[in-house]
Protein backbone atom coordinates (compact mmCIF):
# COMPACT_ATOMS: atom_id res chain seq x y z
CA UNK A 1 0.00 0.00 0.00
CA UNK A 2 1.50 3.55 -0.79
CA UNK A 3 1.19 6.37 2.04
CA UNK A 4 -0.17 9.51 0.45
CA UNK A 5 0.89 11.60 4.09
CA UNK A 6 4.20 12.20 4.67
CA UNK A 7 5.24 11.34 8.52
CA UNK A 8 6.39 13.88 11.12
CA UNK A 9 10.33 12.85 11.50
CA UNK A 10 10.58 10.20 13.90
CA UNK A 11 11.33 10.81 17.34
CA UNK A 12 14.75 10.67 19.34
CA UNK A 13 13.68 7.65 21.17
CA UNK A 14 13.11 6.11 18.22
CA UNK A 15 15.92 6.50 16.55
CA UNK A 16 18.07 5.24 19.04
CA UNK A 17 16.20 1.91 19.88
CA UNK A 18 17.05 1.99 15.40
CA UNK A 19 20.78 2.29 16.16
CA UNK A 20 20.94 -0.22 19.14
CA UNK A 21 18.88 -2.77 16.61
CA UNK A 22 21.30 -1.99 13.73
CA UNK A 23 24.62 -2.23 16.37
CA UNK A 24 23.42 -5.56 17.89
CA UNK A 25 22.82 -6.83 14.28
CA UNK A 26 26.12 -6.26 12.93
CA UNK A 27 28.57 -8.62 12.06
CA UNK A 28 31.66 -9.79 10.16
CA UNK A 29 30.68 -9.04 7.00
CA UNK A 30 29.44 -5.32 7.59
CA UNK A 31 32.73 -4.51 7.80
CA UNK A 32 34.01 -5.96 4.92
CA UNK A 33 31.29 -4.29 2.79
CA UNK A 34 31.64 -1.08 4.54
CA UNK A 35 34.98 -1.46 2.95
CA UNK A 36 33.40 -2.25 -0.41
CA UNK A 37 31.17 0.63 -0.34
CA UNK A 38 34.23 2.99 0.27
CA UNK A 39 36.17 2.06 -2.08
CA UNK A 40 33.72 2.12 -4.60
CA UNK A 41 32.21 5.49 -3.85
CA UNK A 42 35.27 7.27 -3.36
CA UNK A 43 38.15 5.18 -5.00
CA UNK A 44 40.73 8.12 -5.27
CA UNK A 45 40.51 9.39 -1.88
CA UNK A 46 43.12 8.60 0.57
CA UNK A 47 41.95 5.70 3.45
CA UNK A 48 41.91 8.65 6.10
CA UNK A 49 39.41 10.45 3.60
CA UNK A 50 37.57 7.30 3.05
CA UNK A 51 37.09 6.90 6.51
CA UNK A 52 36.30 10.10 6.96
CA UNK A 53 33.50 10.40 4.18
CA UNK A 54 31.94 6.90 5.33
CA UNK A 55 31.13 7.93 8.67
CA UNK A 56 29.75 11.19 7.48
CA UNK A 57 27.70 8.64 5.21
CA UNK A 58 27.08 6.02 8.15
CA UNK A 59 25.60 9.15 10.79
CA UNK A 60 23.08 10.60 8.16
CA UNK A 61 22.09 6.42 7.79
CA UNK A 62 21.38 5.31 10.90
CA UNK A 63 20.33 8.98 12.24
CA UNK A 64 18.31 9.70 9.21
CA UNK A 65 17.50 6.80 6.32
CA UNK A 66 16.89 4.02 8.73
CA UNK A 67 14.81 5.02 11.38
CA UNK A 68 12.79 6.76 8.70
CA UNK A 69 12.43 3.24 6.46
CA UNK A 70 12.00 1.00 9.98
CA UNK A 71 8.84 2.83 10.49
CA UNK A 72 7.71 1.05 7.50
CA UNK A 73 9.03 -2.02 7.07
CA UNK A 74 8.51 -5.13 8.83
CA UNK A 75 10.60 -8.32 9.47
CA UNK A 76 8.95 -11.95 9.78
CA UNK A 77 9.71 -13.87 12.60
CA UNK A 78 11.90 -15.59 11.80
CA UNK A 79 12.87 -14.21 8.31
CA UNK A 80 13.70 -17.51 6.40
CA UNK A 81 17.12 -17.80 4.85
CA UNK A 82 15.63 -19.77 1.59
CA UNK A 83 16.00 -17.95 -1.36
CA UNK A 84 12.80 -16.75 -2.42
CA UNK A 85 13.42 -19.08 -5.90
CA UNK A 86 13.67 -21.88 -3.80
CA UNK A 87 10.89 -21.25 -1.10
CA UNK A 88 8.29 -23.43 -2.87
CA UNK A 89 10.37 -26.44 -2.97
CA UNK A 90 12.72 -28.36 -5.36
CA UNK A 91 11.47 -30.57 -8.00
CA UNK A 92 14.90 -32.35 -8.33
CA UNK A 93 15.47 -32.30 -5.04
CA UNK A 94 17.86 -35.31 -3.89
CA UNK A 95 18.06 -36.52 -7.45
CA UNK A 96 18.21 -39.64 -7.95
CA UNK A 97 18.48 -40.78 -4.16
CA UNK A 98 14.92 -39.76 -3.24
CA UNK A 99 13.36 -41.98 -5.92
CA UNK A 100 16.18 -44.62 -5.82
CA UNK A 101 18.31 -44.83 -2.94
CA UNK A 102 20.22 -47.66 -4.10
CA UNK A 103 21.70 -45.91 -7.32
CA UNK A 104 24.98 -46.23 -7.56
CA UNK A 105 27.57 -43.75 -9.90
CA UNK A 106 29.07 -45.22 -12.96
CA UNK A 107 32.20 -46.28 -13.30
CA UNK A 108 33.12 -44.54 -16.28
CA UNK A 109 31.48 -41.52 -18.63
CA UNK A 110 32.57 -39.92 -21.38
CA UNK A 111 32.00 -36.54 -19.97
CA UNK A 112 31.28 -34.90 -15.94
CA UNK A 113 30.20 -31.71 -15.42
CA UNK A 114 31.16 -30.31 -12.09
CA UNK A 115 27.83 -28.36 -10.69
CA UNK A 116 24.45 -27.72 -11.85
CA UNK A 117 23.68 -23.74 -11.47
CA UNK A 118 22.92 -21.60 -14.69
CA UNK A 119 26.28 -23.09 -16.33
CA UNK A 120 25.57 -27.09 -15.48
CA UNK A 121 22.37 -27.03 -16.46
CA UNK A 122 22.81 -25.68 -19.69
CA UNK A 123 25.66 -28.31 -19.79
CA UNK A 124 22.82 -30.61 -19.32
CA UNK A 125 20.27 -29.44 -22.28
CA UNK A 126 22.65 -28.81 -24.82
CA UNK A 127 24.36 -32.52 -23.91
CA UNK A 128 21.02 -34.06 -23.94
CA UNK A 129 19.90 -32.11 -27.71
CA UNK A 130 23.03 -32.60 -29.84
CA UNK A 131 24.83 -36.18 -28.08
CA UNK A 132 24.63 -39.51 -29.79
CA UNK A 133 23.30 -42.04 -27.09
CA UNK A 134 26.60 -43.99 -26.88
CA UNK A 135 28.13 -40.53 -25.67
CA UNK A 136 26.85 -39.64 -21.95
CA UNK A 137 27.01 -37.16 -19.74
CA UNK A 138 26.66 -36.80 -15.88
CA UNK A 139 26.40 -33.98 -13.88
CA UNK A 140 27.30 -34.35 -10.19
CA UNK A 141 26.14 -31.31 -8.20
CA UNK A 142 27.30 -31.04 -4.04
CA UNK A 143 23.66 -29.48 -3.21
CA UNK A 144 20.65 -29.56 -5.54
CA UNK A 145 20.60 -28.18 -9.34
CA UNK A 146 20.06 -23.74 -8.87
CA UNK A 147 21.02 -24.46 -5.35
CA UNK A 148 23.84 -22.19 -5.71
CA UNK A 149 23.55 -18.57 -7.44
CA UNK A 150 21.41 -19.55 -10.24
CA UNK A 151 18.78 -20.00 -7.38
CA UNK A 152 19.67 -17.01 -5.69
CA UNK A 153 20.12 -14.04 -8.12
CA UNK A 154 17.65 -11.12 -8.93
CA UNK A 155 16.27 -12.86 -11.91
CA UNK A 156 17.11 -10.81 -14.36
CA UNK A 157 18.84 -12.46 -17.83
CA UNK A 158 21.22 -9.54 -19.04
CA UNK A 159 22.95 -8.82 -22.00
CA UNK A 160 26.12 -8.94 -20.30
CA UNK A 161 28.32 -5.88 -18.99
CA UNK A 162 27.63 -3.49 -21.62
CA UNK A 163 30.43 -2.80 -24.17
CA UNK A 164 32.11 0.03 -22.15
CA UNK A 165 32.18 -1.49 -19.04
CA UNK A 166 34.07 -4.48 -20.49
CA UNK A 167 36.51 -1.95 -22.24
CA UNK A 168 36.93 -0.34 -19.12
CA UNK A 169 37.75 -3.22 -16.60
CA UNK A 170 40.35 -4.72 -19.02
CA UNK A 171 41.79 -1.81 -19.91
CA UNK A 172 42.52 -1.97 -16.19
CA UNK A 173 44.15 -5.06 -16.34
CA UNK A 174 46.18 -4.99 -19.33
CA UNK A 175 49.16 -3.15 -18.24
CA UNK A 176 49.90 -6.00 -15.88
CA UNK A 177 49.09 -8.71 -17.70
CA UNK A 178 50.50 -6.87 -21.72
CA UNK A 179 53.53 -4.71 -20.32
CA UNK A 180 55.47 -5.85 -23.58
CA UNK A 181 52.27 -3.32 -25.27
CA UNK A 182 52.14 0.55 -25.20
CA UNK A 183 48.98 2.89 -24.10
CA UNK A 184 47.30 2.91 -27.40
CA UNK A 185 47.71 -1.23 -27.94
CA UNK A 186 46.14 -1.61 -25.04
CA UNK A 187 43.12 0.30 -25.87
CA UNK A 188 42.84 -1.59 -28.90
CA UNK A 189 42.99 -5.10 -27.02
CA UNK A 190 40.38 -3.75 -24.53
CA UNK A 191 38.18 -2.65 -27.39
CA UNK A 192 38.37 -5.90 -28.93
CA UNK A 193 38.01 -8.05 -25.99
CA UNK A 194 34.61 -5.88 -24.75
CA UNK A 195 33.70 -6.56 -28.42
CA UNK A 196 34.37 -10.41 -28.17
CA UNK A 197 32.04 -10.22 -25.08
CA UNK A 198 29.58 -8.42 -26.28
CA UNK A 199 29.14 -10.79 -29.27
CA UNK A 200 28.68 -13.98 -27.10
CA UNK A 201 26.53 -12.32 -24.76
CA UNK A 202 23.99 -11.25 -27.45
CA UNK A 203 23.73 -14.54 -29.50
CA UNK A 204 22.97 -15.96 -25.27
CA UNK A 205 19.85 -13.68 -24.66
CA UNK A 206 18.44 -14.52 -28.13
CA UNK A 207 19.38 -18.41 -27.64
CA UNK A 208 17.86 -18.34 -24.19
CA UNK A 209 14.50 -16.37 -25.76
CA UNK A 210 14.77 -19.35 -28.22
CA UNK A 211 14.56 -22.04 -26.33
CA UNK A 212 12.14 -20.61 -23.99
CA UNK A 213 9.96 -20.89 -26.86
CA UNK A 214 10.68 -23.98 -28.78
CA UNK A 215 10.14 -25.76 -25.47
CA UNK A 216 7.49 -24.24 -24.21
CA UNK A 217 9.57 -23.69 -21.13
CA UNK A 218 7.49 -22.04 -17.97
CA UNK A 219 9.48 -19.79 -16.23
CA UNK A 220 7.93 -16.41 -16.10
CA UNK A 221 9.89 -15.01 -18.92
CA UNK A 222 9.28 -11.08 -20.10
CA UNK A 223 11.70 -9.27 -22.07
CA UNK A 224 11.14 -5.77 -20.99
CA UNK A 225 14.12 -4.29 -20.21
CA UNK A 226 16.83 -2.83 -17.59
CA UNK A 227 17.17 0.95 -16.08
CA UNK A 228 19.67 1.56 -14.02
CA UNK A 229 19.63 5.01 -12.22
CA UNK A 230 22.55 7.16 -12.72
CA UNK A 231 23.15 9.87 -10.26
CA UNK A 232 24.44 13.53 -11.15
CA UNK A 233 28.02 12.94 -10.95
CA UNK A 234 27.99 9.79 -13.39
CA UNK A 235 25.93 11.62 -16.28
CA UNK A 236 29.18 11.95 -18.27
CA UNK A 237 30.35 8.47 -18.24
CA UNK A 238 26.86 7.47 -19.15
CA UNK A 239 27.32 9.81 -21.90
CA UNK A 240 30.59 8.35 -22.55
CA UNK A 241 29.30 4.87 -22.61
CA UNK A 242 25.89 5.10 -24.85
CA UNK A 243 28.57 6.27 -27.20
CA UNK A 244 30.70 3.89 -27.32
CA UNK A 245 28.14 1.14 -27.51
CA UNK A 246 26.90 2.88 -30.71
CA UNK A 247 30.10 3.43 -32.37
CA UNK A 248 31.14 0.06 -31.52
CA UNK A 249 27.40 -1.64 -33.16
CA UNK A 250 26.66 -3.33 -29.61
CA UNK A 251 23.69 -0.68 -29.33
CA UNK A 252 21.29 -2.67 -26.91
CA UNK A 253 23.00 0.26 -24.06
CA UNK A 254 21.17 3.14 -24.36
CA UNK A 255 20.13 6.46 -22.26
CA UNK A 256 16.63 7.29 -21.57
CA UNK A 257 15.13 10.54 -19.52
CA UNK A 258 13.63 10.81 -15.83
CA UNK A 259 10.35 10.80 -17.45
CA UNK A 260 10.98 7.30 -19.60
CA UNK A 261 12.29 5.89 -16.67
CA UNK A 262 9.57 6.50 -14.39
CA UNK A 263 7.11 5.27 -17.23
CA UNK A 264 9.05 2.12 -17.60
CA UNK A 265 10.22 1.33 -13.86
CA UNK A 266 7.98 3.58 -11.76
CA UNK A 267 11.02 4.80 -10.38
CA UNK A 268 11.30 8.55 -9.87
CA UNK A 269 14.78 9.99 -10.44
CA UNK A 270 16.62 13.38 -11.73
CA UNK A 271 18.61 12.65 -14.45
CA UNK A 272 19.08 10.03 -16.96
CA UNK A 273 19.15 6.75 -16.72
CA UNK A 274 21.17 3.76 -18.65
CA UNK A 275 18.99 1.50 -20.17
CA UNK A 276 19.53 -2.00 -21.45
CA UNK A 277 16.59 -2.35 -24.09
CA UNK A 278 16.85 -6.29 -24.20
CA UNK A 279 17.55 -7.44 -20.82
CA UNK A 280 15.03 -10.20 -19.60
CA UNK A 281 13.71 -11.19 -16.36
CA UNK A 282 12.80 -14.76 -15.24
CA UNK A 283 12.40 -17.12 -12.33
CA UNK A 284 15.94 -18.58 -12.84
CA UNK A 285 15.34 -21.49 -11.02
CA UNK A 286 12.49 -22.69 -13.08
CA UNK A 287 14.84 -22.04 -15.92
CA UNK A 288 17.47 -24.25 -14.43
CA UNK A 289 15.07 -27.17 -13.24
CA UNK A 290 13.15 -26.62 -17.49
CA UNK A 291 16.58 -27.37 -18.80
CA UNK A 292 17.84 -30.61 -16.51
CA UNK A 293 14.32 -31.97 -16.95
CA UNK A 294 14.25 -31.77 -20.59
CA UNK A 295 17.53 -33.11 -20.85
CA UNK A 296 16.70 -36.07 -18.52
CA UNK A 297 14.15 -37.26 -20.49
CA UNK A 298 17.40 -38.47 -23.27
CA UNK A 299 19.40 -41.51 -22.11
CA UNK A 300 22.60 -39.29 -22.74
CA UNK A 301 22.54 -37.48 -19.57
CA UNK A 302 22.24 -38.37 -16.38
CA UNK A 303 22.00 -36.36 -12.70
CA UNK A 304 23.56 -36.90 -9.35
CA UNK A 305 22.79 -34.35 -7.00
CA UNK A 306 23.80 -34.53 -3.10
CA UNK A 307 27.46 -35.73 -4.76
CA UNK A 308 30.41 -33.28 -3.74
CA UNK A 309 33.59 -33.88 -6.47
CA UNK A 310 36.16 -33.67 -3.86
CA UNK A 311 39.14 -33.71 -6.26
CA UNK A 312 39.68 -34.57 -9.89
CA UNK A 313 42.81 -36.43 -10.88
CA UNK A 314 44.40 -36.16 -14.63
CA UNK A 315 45.50 -40.02 -15.36
CA UNK A 316 46.61 -39.45 -18.60
CA UNK A 317 43.77 -40.84 -21.21
CA UNK A 318 41.12 -39.69 -18.71
CA UNK A 319 40.02 -38.22 -15.44
CA UNK A 320 39.51 -39.58 -12.19
CA UNK A 321 36.76 -37.71 -10.72
CA UNK A 322 37.02 -38.31 -7.10
CA UNK A 323 33.41 -37.92 -5.27
CA UNK A 324 31.95 -38.48 -1.52
CA UNK A 325 29.89 -41.54 -3.07
CA UNK A 326 32.76 -42.56 -5.56
CA UNK A 327 34.98 -42.28 -7.98
CA UNK A 328 34.19 -41.89 -12.13
CA UNK A 329 36.70 -42.29 -14.76
CA UNK A 330 35.78 -39.54 -17.51
CA UNK A 331 37.40 -38.68 -20.46
CA UNK A 332 36.40 -34.94 -20.37
CA UNK A 333 35.57 -33.17 -17.22
CA UNK A 334 33.54 -29.52 -17.55
CA UNK A 335 34.12 -27.47 -14.31
CA UNK A 336 30.64 -25.19 -13.71
CA UNK A 337 31.39 -24.43 -10.28
CA UNK A 338 31.84 -20.37 -10.38
CA UNK A 339 32.75 -18.89 -6.83
CA UNK A 340 33.56 -22.34 -5.42
CA UNK A 341 36.52 -23.27 -8.23
CA UNK A 342 39.04 -22.58 -5.98
CA UNK A 343 38.19 -24.83 -3.56
CA UNK A 344 38.56 -27.93 -6.05
CA UNK A 345 41.32 -26.21 -8.23
CA UNK A 346 43.99 -24.77 -6.11
CA UNK A 347 45.64 -22.75 -9.36
CA UNK A 348 42.49 -20.60 -9.72
CA UNK A 349 42.75 -18.83 -5.79
CA UNK A 350 42.88 -15.47 -6.45
CA UNK A 351 41.73 -15.51 -9.96
CA UNK A 352 38.18 -16.44 -9.49
CA UNK A 353 36.92 -14.63 -6.50
CA UNK A 354 34.16 -15.45 -4.52
CA UNK A 355 32.38 -12.25 -3.86
CA UNK A 356 29.01 -11.95 -1.58
CA UNK A 357 26.22 -10.45 -3.06
CA UNK A 358 22.74 -10.38 -0.84
CA UNK A 359 18.86 -9.85 -1.68
CA UNK A 360 15.84 -10.10 0.21
CA UNK A 361 11.52 -10.47 -0.63
CA UNK A 362 9.10 -9.60 0.62
CA UNK A 363 4.98 -8.16 0.60
CA UNK A 364 4.00 -4.66 -0.41
CA UNK A 365 6.45 -2.28 -1.67
CA UNK A 366 5.90 0.24 -3.84
CA UNK A 367 2.47 0.19 -6.00
CA UNK A 368 4.04 2.21 -8.40
CA UNK A 369 7.67 -0.53 -9.10
CA UNK A 370 6.41 -1.95 -12.45
CA UNK A 371 6.42 -5.77 -12.84
CA UNK A 372 8.93 -7.89 -15.34
CA UNK A 373 11.15 -5.20 -15.50
CA UNK A 374 15.21 -5.15 -14.29
CA UNK A 375 15.49 -2.21 -11.93
CA UNK A 376 18.37 -0.52 -10.33
CA UNK A 377 18.81 2.14 -8.64
CA UNK A 378 22.13 4.25 -7.78
CA UNK A 379 23.27 1.86 -4.73
CA UNK A 380 21.11 -1.45 -5.25
CA UNK A 381 18.46 -3.65 -7.21
CA UNK A 382 14.82 -4.14 -7.11
CA UNK A 383 12.12 -5.90 -9.20
CA UNK A 384 8.68 -7.44 -8.54
CA UNK A 385 8.16 -11.05 -8.69
CA UNK A 386 4.15 -11.53 -8.67
CA UNK A 387 3.27 -10.35 -5.12
CA UNK A 388 7.07 -10.44 -4.41
CA UNK A 389 8.96 -7.26 -4.49
CA UNK A 390 12.99 -8.46 -4.24
CA UNK A 391 15.65 -5.61 -3.01
CA UNK A 392 19.68 -6.47 -2.89
CA UNK A 393 23.33 -5.07 -2.80
CA UNK A 394 26.57 -5.81 -2.51
CA UNK A 395 30.03 -7.29 -4.13
CA UNK A 396 32.20 -7.65 -1.76
CA UNK A 397 35.20 -10.74 -1.58
CA UNK A 398 34.88 -13.25 0.68
CA UNK A 399 37.85 -15.57 1.20
CA UNK A 400 37.51 -18.96 -0.87
CA UNK A 401 36.00 -21.10 1.89
CA UNK A 402 32.66 -18.97 2.50
CA UNK A 403 31.89 -19.47 -0.98
CA UNK A 404 28.41 -20.19 -1.48
CA UNK A 405 27.59 -19.44 1.97
CA UNK A 406 23.83 -17.55 3.48
CA UNK A 407 25.52 -15.14 5.79
CA UNK A 408 23.44 -11.97 4.83
CA UNK A 409 24.11 -8.80 6.22
CA UNK A 410 20.37 -6.73 8.05
CA UNK A 411 22.19 -3.55 8.25
CA UNK A 412 22.21 -4.34 4.30
CA UNK A 413 18.41 -5.20 3.93
CA UNK A 414 17.39 -2.29 5.32
CA UNK A 415 19.72 0.48 3.59
CA UNK A 416 17.93 -1.46 0.28
CA UNK A 417 14.79 -0.68 1.77
CA UNK A 418 15.66 2.84 2.39
CA UNK A 419 16.71 2.85 -1.24
CA UNK A 420 13.46 1.40 -2.78
CA UNK A 421 12.01 4.57 -0.90
CA UNK A 422 14.28 6.74 -1.90
CA UNK A 423 12.81 6.29 -5.73
CA UNK A 424 9.23 5.48 -4.92
CA UNK A 425 8.35 7.32 -1.97
CA UNK A 426 6.75 5.86 1.46
CA UNK A 427 5.11 1.77 1.31
CA UNK A 428 4.41 -0.84 3.43
CA UNK A 429 6.59 -4.15 3.15
CA UNK A 430 6.95 -7.15 5.12
CA UNK A 431 10.59 -8.70 4.36
CA UNK A 432 10.15 -12.55 4.62
CA UNK A 433 13.21 -14.11 3.10
CA UNK A 434 16.50 -12.95 2.55
CA UNK A 435 19.80 -14.57 1.71
CA UNK A 436 22.68 -13.90 0.23
CA UNK A 437 24.64 -16.23 -2.50
CA UNK A 438 28.44 -15.36 -3.98
CA UNK A 439 29.47 -14.41 -7.79
CA UNK A 440 33.43 -14.96 -9.29
CA UNK A 441 35.46 -11.84 -10.73
CA UNK A 442 38.48 -12.90 -12.25
CA UNK A 443 41.08 -9.97 -12.01
CA UNK A 444 40.33 -8.55 -15.61
CA UNK A 445 36.13 -8.71 -14.88
CA UNK A 446 36.27 -10.99 -17.94
CA UNK A 447 35.12 -14.51 -18.24
CA UNK A 448 36.89 -17.94 -18.76
CA UNK A 449 35.34 -20.61 -20.95
CA UNK A 450 37.76 -23.12 -22.35
CA UNK A 451 39.89 -25.68 -21.27
CA UNK A 452 42.38 -25.07 -18.09
CA UNK A 453 44.85 -27.69 -18.53
CA UNK A 454 45.17 -27.30 -22.84
CA UNK A 455 43.72 -31.06 -23.15
CA UNK A 456 40.15 -31.86 -22.03
CA UNK A 457 39.72 -30.31 -18.60
CA UNK A 458 37.27 -27.22 -19.51
CA UNK A 459 35.74 -24.30 -17.22
CA UNK A 460 32.73 -22.19 -17.45
CA UNK A 461 32.77 -19.00 -14.89
CA UNK A 462 34.45 -15.72 -14.34
CA UNK A 463 31.06 -14.10 -15.19
CA UNK A 464 31.09 -11.53 -12.82
CA UNK A 465 28.05 -11.46 -11.56
CA UNK A 466 26.20 -11.91 -14.96
CA UNK A 467 25.98 -15.71 -15.32
CA UNK A 468 22.61 -15.77 -17.15
CA UNK A 469 24.97 -13.51 -19.67
CA UNK A 470 27.43 -16.31 -20.76
CA UNK A 471 26.45 -19.46 -19.05
CA UNK A 472 23.92 -20.38 -21.52
CA UNK A 473 25.88 -20.04 -24.65
CA UNK A 474 29.32 -21.01 -22.98
CA UNK A 475 27.86 -24.37 -22.45
CA UNK A 476 26.44 -24.42 -26.35
CA UNK A 477 30.23 -23.87 -27.08
CA UNK A 478 32.11 -26.15 -24.68
CA UNK A 479 29.45 -29.31 -26.17
CA UNK A 480 30.11 -28.39 -29.28
CA UNK A 481 34.14 -28.57 -28.60
CA UNK A 482 33.86 -32.24 -26.89
CA UNK A 483 31.44 -33.45 -29.71
CA UNK A 484 33.47 -32.19 -32.39
CA UNK A 485 30.53 -30.15 -33.93
CA UNK A 486 32.14 -27.68 -35.51
CA UNK A 487 28.74 -26.38 -37.84
CA UNK A 488 27.80 -23.56 -35.36
CA UNK A 489 29.54 -20.18 -34.98
CA UNK A 490 32.14 -20.28 -31.57
CA UNK A 491 31.52 -16.97 -28.82
CA UNK A 492 34.34 -17.78 -27.43
CA UNK A 493 37.68 -17.49 -29.47
CA UNK A 494 40.53 -18.99 -26.63
CA UNK A 495 42.80 -15.94 -27.24
CA UNK A 496 40.39 -14.02 -25.33
CA UNK A 497 38.41 -16.12 -23.11
CA UNK A 498 41.53 -19.55 -22.35
CA UNK A 499 41.84 -19.31 -19.11
CA UNK A 500 45.84 -19.56 -20.00
CA UNK A 501 44.86 -15.65 -19.67
CA UNK A 502 45.27 -15.60 -16.11
CA UNK A 503 46.98 -18.40 -15.25
CA UNK A 504 50.06 -17.85 -17.24
CA UNK A 505 49.87 -14.88 -19.44
CA UNK A 506 53.08 -14.79 -20.40
CA UNK A 507 52.50 -18.17 -22.98
CA UNK A 508 48.95 -17.04 -23.31
CA UNK A 509 48.12 -16.95 -27.08
CA UNK A 510 46.54 -13.44 -26.70
CA UNK A 511 44.66 -11.71 -29.90
CA UNK A 512 46.40 -10.13 -32.78
CA UNK A 513 45.65 -6.35 -32.99
CA UNK A 514 43.09 -5.44 -34.90
CA UNK A 515 44.07 -2.07 -36.28
CA UNK A 516 41.94 -0.16 -38.15
CA UNK A 517 39.64 -2.63 -38.41
CA UNK A 518 36.05 -1.82 -37.79
CA UNK A 519 34.43 -3.83 -34.98
CA UNK A 520 30.75 -2.73 -35.63
CA UNK A 521 27.64 -4.71 -35.36
CA UNK A 522 24.80 -4.77 -37.13
CA UNK A 523 21.67 -3.59 -34.67
CA UNK A 524 20.37 -6.08 -32.38
CA UNK A 525 16.88 -7.23 -33.45
CA UNK A 526 14.97 -6.98 -30.12
CA UNK A 527 15.83 -3.53 -29.75
CA UNK A 528 13.28 -1.40 -29.63
CA UNK A 529 12.65 2.15 -29.39
CA UNK A 530 12.01 3.42 -25.93
C1 LIG B 1 21.98 -11.90 -5.05
C2 LIG B 1 22.46 -12.22 -6.45
C3 LIG B 1 21.88 -11.57 -7.52
C4 LIG B 1 22.29 -11.86 -8.82
N1 LIG B 1 21.61 -11.33 -9.88
C5 LIG B 1 21.89 -11.74 -11.13
C6 LIG B 1 21.08 -11.36 -12.22
O1 LIG B 1 20.05 -10.72 -12.07
N2 LIG B 1 21.45 -11.74 -13.47
C7 LIG B 1 22.57 -12.50 -13.66
O2 LIG B 1 22.91 -12.79 -14.80
N3 LIG B 1 23.31 -12.93 -12.64
C8 LIG B 1 22.99 -12.60 -11.39
N4 LIG B 1 23.72 -13.08 -10.35
C9 LIG B 1 24.85 -13.96 -10.64
C10 LIG B 1 24.41 -15.31 -11.18
O3 LIG B 1 23.48 -15.89 -10.31
C11 LIG B 1 25.65 -16.17 -11.35
O4 LIG B 1 26.51 -15.52 -12.25
C12 LIG B 1 25.27 -17.54 -11.90
O5 LIG B 1 24.42 -18.22 -11.02
C13 LIG B 1 26.51 -18.37 -12.14
O6 LIG B 1 26.07 -19.63 -12.59
P1 LIG B 1 26.95 -20.88 -12.39
O7 LIG B 1 26.20 -22.06 -12.86
O8 LIG B 1 28.28 -20.67 -12.99
O9 LIG B 1 27.25 -20.94 -10.81
P2 LIG B 1 26.26 -21.37 -9.62
O10 LIG B 1 24.87 -21.05 -9.91
O11 LIG B 1 26.85 -20.82 -8.36
O12 LIG B 1 26.40 -22.94 -9.62
C14 LIG B 1 27.57 -23.61 -9.22
C15 LIG B 1 27.13 -24.96 -8.69
O13 LIG B 1 28.29 -25.78 -8.51
C16 LIG B 1 28.05 -26.59 -7.38
N5 LIG B 1 29.36 -27.06 -6.90
C17 LIG B 1 30.39 -26.28 -6.51
N6 LIG B 1 31.44 -27.06 -6.14
C18 LIG B 1 31.08 -28.33 -6.34
C19 LIG B 1 31.72 -29.59 -6.14
N7 LIG B 1 32.95 -29.65 -5.65
N8 LIG B 1 31.06 -30.71 -6.44
C20 LIG B 1 29.79 -30.66 -6.95
N9 LIG B 1 29.11 -29.50 -7.13
C21 LIG B 1 29.75 -28.35 -6.83
C22 LIG B 1 27.35 -25.65 -6.41
O14 LIG B 1 26.63 -26.36 -5.41
C23 LIG B 1 26.45 -24.86 -7.33
O15 LIG B 1 25.17 -25.41 -7.44
C24 LIG B 1 23.35 -12.80 -9.04
C25 LIG B 1 23.92 -13.46 -7.96
C26 LIG B 1 23.48 -13.19 -6.67
C27 LIG B 1 24.11 -13.93 -5.52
Amino acid sequence: MRHSKPLPPPTILFRIRVIIGLLLGLRCHDFRAARTFASTQWPDATWLAKLRKFLIWAWRQVWFDLPDIMRDIRFSRPVSRVPFWLAEGNPLANHPWCQNPRATLPEETDTVAIGCGLAGSAMAYHWATCAPAQRQLIVLEMDDVASGSAGRNEGLIVMGRYYHMVYITVLKHLPMARPDLNQDDHELLARQFAAAYCSGCYRNADLIETTIRKEGFECDYAREGWVQARDENEQMSLQESVHMALESGFDDWTSITPEQVEQLSGMQVRHNAGFSLAAATFHPAKWCWSLVQRALERDSFELYSQTKVVRVEDRGEYYLVRTRRGDIRARHVVNCTESYTALLHRQFSGLMRPTQTQAATGSGGPESLKPFMGISGTNGFFGRHGNAVIVGSDATWVPDYQAGRIQPSRFLTKFCSAQLKKFYGRFDYQINNEWSGTVTYTPDEFPVVGTMDGKRQYIIGGMAGSGSAVGFNGARCIVNRILGRNQEPDDFPPEYFSPTRLLDPTRHSWPKLQAGKSIRKAPHPAAREV
